[in-house]
């Protein structure tokens, strides 16, 4: 006879991992969570490599929140470690911090020049303000505009059509709004309130909110194809891509894939900051360094080098939603489809959303797809 669920849950991610979790402890429920891969916690899964360096294998996870429920939550299944996290770019042949601010601007100027623009940012925006560079663009004032021009192709053209295969003005202008220009000193790449890391890495945290829990099975290597009528389960959690659920029948969702090369080095620091971005040269668009985001040091050292490239269904991790208006059409319509045909399956998370999630958004729509289910019990 078939194992019944009251939750099959698709995806061992954020997502995944906190609903079983949620699902299982205040409801009681029985569920099932499969993920394709063979570990738990999704993009943000984290391990050692021969060297004993612990590194985050799909690309550097940095956590950071305004939002103290999803604080609240995450901290039954860690401890933290503060880390404010630094970035530098690689202009002109000189390092200067990203966000672009007013050091980056001293250092690629010469002081006079350097003190007239900063007299007109500042007249015109204020102290510690934050500025998208499609809106200074279209700033009022001439001299503001030829500045914008400068930043803009110093450092949003260059990394975006690398990152993206698109020019900053195809996407929503709420992607080069995640780094606006920095009215201010503030080296740090977020203000948020919380910066701090799971003290001992992503993966241990989810190992306490999925791993041995009452009411949880967890299916790894298992994709949801594979789970066919092996199962049966009154309601379903997808937080893979909603268009392969629908195999692609109202057509694909454009997705931005990378690859990464680590590589180790025998010392002890590889560069000056955890992350170097190279907005102009190279066709990577940047370089982590693992040491610096884990808090750990030994006498080698591990870097990530990510290379973007298209993303081919089937062969390639779908990584990053494209933000752009014929997307989120494409996507409504899912899931209108969804609506219709898919009644007991709730989609949500980066793919079953179809949104450029960080961690703490991805909790705080599990949570909130938590709270809908409490709400409406079956
Ligand atoms: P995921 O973590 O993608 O989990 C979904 C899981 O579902 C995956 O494990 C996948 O294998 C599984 N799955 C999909 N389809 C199927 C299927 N058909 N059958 C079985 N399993 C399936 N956020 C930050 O806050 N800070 C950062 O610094 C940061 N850096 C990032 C860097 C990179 C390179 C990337 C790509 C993302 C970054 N993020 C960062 C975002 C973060 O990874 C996401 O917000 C978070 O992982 C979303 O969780 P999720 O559960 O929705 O999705
Ligand atoms: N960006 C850029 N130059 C930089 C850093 C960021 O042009 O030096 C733009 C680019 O389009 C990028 C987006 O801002 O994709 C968001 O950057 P973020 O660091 O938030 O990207 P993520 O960590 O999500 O890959």
């Amino acid at each position: 006879m078939k194992k019944h669920y009251d939750w099959l849950i698709v995806g061992a991610g954020f997502t995944g991992a906190i609903l079983a979790e949620r699902l299982s402890s205040q409801m009681g429920k029985r569920c099932l969570v499969i993920d394709s891969r063979d570990h738990i916690a999704g993009n943000a899964f984290d391990t050692r490599n021969e060297a004993g360096i612990l590194f985050h294998q799909y690309g550097p996870h940095i956590f950071h929140t305004n939002a103290p429920s999803v604080v609240e939550y995450l901290s039954n299944f860690t401890t933290w470690r503060p880390y404010e996290h630094r970035v530098v770019g690689f202009v002109d042949n000189r390092l200067i911090p990203i966000p672009f601010n007013l050091t980056s601007l001293e250092i690629l100027f010469p002081k006079m020049e350097a003190d007239r623009l900063k007299g007109l940012l500042i007249g015109a925006y204020g102290m510690e303000q934050k500025v998208p560079i499609l809106k200074m663009r279209q700033s009022s004032i001439q001299g503001i505009r030829d500045l914008a021009s400068f930043i803009y192709d110093k450092v949003f053209y260059g990394y975006t059509t690398k990152q993206w295969g698109l020019e900053p003005e195809e996407l929503s202008p709420s992607v080069t709004a995640r780094v606006p220009v920095h009215i201010s000193y503030d080296d740090r790449y977020f203000q948020d309130r919380f910066q701090e890391m799971p003290a001992e890495g992503y993966t241990k945290m989810f190992e306490r909110i999925l791993l041995n829990r009452e009411g949880v099975d967890v299916s790894l290597g298992t994709s949801f194809l594979d789970i066919g009528g092996q199962v049966s389960y009154d309601n379903m959690i997808f937080s893979g891509a909603i268009d392969e659920f629908f195999s692609y029948s109202l057509g694909e969702l454009p997705y931005r894939s990378l690859r990464f090369d680590f590589q180790t080095y025998q010392q002890h620091r590889h560069q000056p900051a955890g992350q170097v971005n190279y907005p102009v040269s190279e066709d990577f668009t940047r370089i982590s360094e693992m040491n610096y985001l884990t808090g750990e040091f030994s006498n080698c050292t591990t870097v990530a080098v990510e290379y973007p490239q298209s993303h081919v269904p089937g062969s390639t991790v779908p990584y990053y939603p494209i933000p752009r208006d014929q997307n989120q059409e494409l996507h409504n319509r899912y899931v209108a489809l969804a609506a219709k045909e898919a009644k007991n399956i709730t989609f949500c998370g980066r793919l079953g959303d179809y949104k450029y999630y960080n961690m703490d958004q991805a909790v705080a729509r599990a949570l909130s797809v938590f709270q809908q289910i409490a709400a409406n019990p079956t």
